[in-house]
């Protein structure tokens, strides 16, 4: 079985480009860990065949693999146009109305009566990820008289940003509360909802969609960056959606943003994703720039737990190859010694808690008699999570009967998930690990692993236990821990 080493981990996005038995295999061959089902292109049909291939592919790899369903949300889009697209020249008077009708070069239909009710002359409409600036002249109730300050072409439905303006916006939209409910009935691991403005939305969702999935806040608008520490006690999970972040705050603002993230993510043990554009290039070129590999590189450096791929293996040209450089560049910084010196020194203390004193400790023993590997059992998946947030050298191999655990934890930093049966007492546990350790790649014989876990089995959060085990020769794989998935 080929042993995957990495600790930061690829989110690849699947689209047209790849929305297929063969890519996705080869998509997860060449390195991706996770997927992401982005909710606001398709249909529910195309989605459910894109899931059902994804655990086909999990099958055949004998692996647990994460499925995140990324929300629309309450996405600003203009409408269609009657070519499919216009060219904008700057100067040019351009207007955004109410009118349901297709567009043309004078005109657009711009869907969204909170917009007109908050614009004023001289405000910004942005265009398409800000690739197209707006100035507005004139405006009413219903449409608005725009100046272009910076042209291009505009096709259908690209997206609208008004920096600074605070709307009236629900965090749900009904089409989001529907593909929420599909999303979750569905089986996937993690929702991310999109356009997040408050704490509120969070618990929101949350209610929704129940206790067996996860929930990530994509961090793209100002007011939940102003509002991220409330925002990141309710989620699960974070992500910087640097697309929408950096057209709503100056460019110049993200990079510091998402460091300050990454490591609040970490401080909390709960996983962070770094989003967009990452290798954007290769949407089109087999190669990455420079400045993009270095991009990819900076977010593994501050120890972000997983970086994303969107237009790139969504619509790109080069998929596995992108997937592929990402995997490289991942591996390479972290083996530069300066990788684990950036980790260790921006280490938080354990919290006064079994689970962290724990941690810690393992992390420690591990290190000071060289063990190849943790290794945790869990149920609940809060003892990897915070085994991860360690940041150890050493692999985290995580052990859970809870195969909804076992994917959902496949996004976290360090963590290699198996899903077997449940240990019947201590001896079996050791027993269960060190075999798994041994027959995954992750021990040899006469090596020794450290675990962590709570006894008695089944109680959650009774973290309670670290035991240094030595791989004993094992001389068939009979019993190895079962290395089947999807099979609840
Ligand atoms: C982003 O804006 O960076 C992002 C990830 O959101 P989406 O791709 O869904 O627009």
């Amino acid at each position: 079985m080929r042993r995957r080493s990495r600790k930061a981990k690829i989110l690849a996005t699947l689209g047209p480009a790849t929305e297929n038995r063969d890519m996705v295999a080869a998509l997860y061959q060449a390195g991706a860990d996770a997927f992401r089902l982005n909710f606001s292109h398709g249909d529910h049909a195309g989605k459910e065949a894109v899931y059902r291939i994804i655990r086909e592919t999990e099958k055949d790899a004998l692996h647990p693999v994460t499925v995140v369903a990324d929300l629309q949300g309450p996405k600003l889009r203009v409408g269609a146009f009657k070519g499919g697209k216009i060219e904008l020249t700057q100067g040019a008077i351009f207007r955004v109305d109410l009118k349901k009708s297709k567009g043309s070069a004078e005109r657009v239909a711009l869907p969204h009566p909170e917009i007109f009710a908050a614009l004023q002359p001289g405000m910004d409409l942005l265009l398409d990820d800000g690739r197209i600036r707006l100035r507005v002249a004139k405006c009413g109730k219903d449409f608005a008289e725009t100046e272009v300050m910076i042209g291009g072409t505009l096709s259908d439905n690209k997206g609208v940003n008004l920096p600074g303006a605070v709307l009236p916006l629900a965090a749900l939209t009904a089409k989001d509360r529907r593909d929420l409910a599909f999303a979750v009935n569905l089986g996937v691991d993690w929702l991310a909802l999109s356009f997040v403005q408050r704490p509120e939305d969070i618990a929101e969702a949350r209610k929704l969609a129940g206790p067996n999935v996860a929930i990530m806040a994509k961090i793209e608008k100002p007011a939940a960056v102003e509002r991220f520490d409330e925002i990141l006690e309710l989620a699960d999970g974070i992500m910087v959606a640097r697309g929408d972040l950096g057209v709503e705050l100056a460019p110049e603002q993200v990079p510091s943003i998402q460091k300050q993230i990454v490591r609040a993510g970490r401080r909390a043990g709960k996983p962070v994703v770094v989003a967009t554009q990452m290798l954007d290039s290769m949407v089109r070129a087999p190669e990455p720039t420079r400045a993009e590999a270095s991009d990819v590189a900076t977010a593994v450096y501050d120890g972000g737990d997983a970086v994303m791929l969107s237009a790139e293996t969504a619509v790109g040209a080069y998929p596995v190859e992108t997937v592929d450089i990402m995997h490289r560049i991942i591996d390479r910084v972290e083996q530069d010694p300066l990788h684990r010196e950036f980790l260790d020194a921006a280490r938080t203390p354990p919290s006064p808690t079994a689970a962290d004193a724990l941690s810690a400790a393992a992390h420690q023993v591990a290190h000071t008699i060289g063990a190849s590997a943790i290794l945790t059992y869990t149920q609940s998946g809060a003892t990897a999570l915070r085994a991860a947030r360690e940041r150890p050298e050493m692999p985290v191999l995580v052990l859970t009967p809870n195969l909804a655990m076992a994917r959902r934890l496949g996004l976290v930093w360090g963590l290699r998930c198996i899903h077997g049966d449940d240990a019947r007492d201590f001896d079996d546990m050791v027993e269960r690990a060190c075999r798994a350790a041994r027959f995954r790649g992750y021990a040899e014989t006469g090596g020794r692993v450290v675990m962590i876990a709570g006894v008695p089995f089944g109680t959650p959060g009774a973290t309670n236990l670290l035991h240094i085990a030595y791989i004993p020769p094992f001389d068939d794989r009979r019993h190895a821990d079962r290395p089947v998935i999807g099979d609840e």
